[in-house]
């Protein structure tokens, strides 16, 4: 196979305040892989070192690593798609540049059965993934235009980040400009200690919370303030620690393409959690285009019923998101072949 590495950068419209700070613009690496019938896939690493603590150049060595590997895929008496990524997973494990590999490797199987990848997954698919609006403004106002603004474009589900200041403030106003209809979820990005969490919680839930993503981090933390709130917990970042994943310590679990290793990861994880009873949901880290389209995929064929943090595209200056734009608070999954969208200049 032919393999090259395309970096793309995406810039934000207006940079997003975090609980690490301002993220302004973020970098990926995306791979084009081409067969021997000259069919191609493109997969993309989309590292956000704030968030998951990988650098683009630790993701360009994994991928260059990778490229010996890509270039004579090993011989297997299996499927040579899980050879080529064990091959890659020896030669440098890391879930943000597997991911490449691995959303490439499904775009070209997709690409060559002219089916889209979802397709390939399930029979039984969503056409459409209810997605949420995530509220970035640090001051009442600014975020309660922002959530009039999701509730008449149709969304059903606005995500503010929270333990950044104001929070009573911010979740009342923007409750009060979304009216009551629309879920209210929040994202702590692990700010709080378990006390903190609990008093917050508890204080902010008469507002009407559909869920508190990663109040605190941790794995025996999360489960600590699930037992003390009556507000759903959801846990992100910590799905990165060992065992987390079936640990069963909050009601959801989101997942993320990149921090999966891609769509085979993913639905890995997913089962995990769902053999939990625990309920799975997806969101981007800011990813492209290619990391966006893979996770509706995902969505698709696990029919996905919690609102996924996948409306991100529109974020960014310049780049042509129509078709994986959310209309009235839903996305339609690409039904062209392979991941059905193209990769960035
Ligand atoms: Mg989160």
């Amino acid at each position: 196979m032919l393999a090259r590495i395309q970096p793309a950068v995406l810039t934000l419209a207006t940079p997003l305040p975090t609980a690490f700070g301002n993220v302004h613009e973020r970098a990926i690496l995306q791979l084009r892989l081409e067969d021997s019938q000259g069919n191609v896939g493109w997969g993309e690493a989309a590292p956000l070192e704030p968030y998951d603590g990988v650098t683009l150049e630790r993701c360009r060595h994994a991928l260059e690593a990778y490229l010996p590997v890509l270039g004579t895929p090993p011989r297997s008496g299996g499927s040579p798609g899980a050879a080529i990524l064990d091959g890659c997973r020896a030669a440098d494990p890391l879930p943000q540049a597997l991911a490449a590999v691995d959303l490439a490797l499904w775009d070209l199987a997709g690409q060559r059965a002219g089916r889209p990848v979802a397709a390939l997954l399930a029979d039984e698919l969503l056409s459409e993934i209810p997605v949420n609006m995530t509220i970035g403004a640090e001051d009442r106002a600014t975020a309660a235009v922002q959530a009039s603004r999701a509730a008449a474009q149709g969304f059903r589900c606005v995500k503010l980040k929270v333990g950044i200041g104001d929070d009573a403030g911010r979740v009342a106003a923007v409750r009060a400009a979304a009216g009551p209809e629309l879920a209210l979820r929040l994202d702590a990005n692990g700010a709080w200690d378990v006390e903190a969490a609990v008093r917050a919680i508890d204080a902010l839930a008469p507002a009407g919370l559909e869920l508190v993503e990663e109040p605190v981090h941790g794995i025996d933390a999360l489960r600590q303030v699930r037992r003390r709130v009556a507000t759903r917990v959801a846990m992100d970042e910590t799905t990165a620690e060992p065992g987390a994943i079936a640990s069963g310590a909050t009601d959801a679990v989101c997942l993320k393409i990149s921090r999966a290793g891609g769509i085979s990861g993913l639905l890995a994880q997913a089962a995990l959690v769902r053999a939990t009873g625990a309920e799975a949901y997806l969101a981007s880290t800011f990813d492209g285009p290619l990391g966006i389209a893979a996770a509706l995929h995902c969505a698709a064929a696990l029919r996905v019923e919690l609102p996924c943090g996948l409306a991100t595209l529109g974020m960014f200056l310049g780049v042509d998101s129509s078709r994986l734009s959310p209309v009235e608070g839903v996305i339609a999954v690409p039904t062209g072949p392979g991941l059905g969208v193209s990769p960035l200049p």
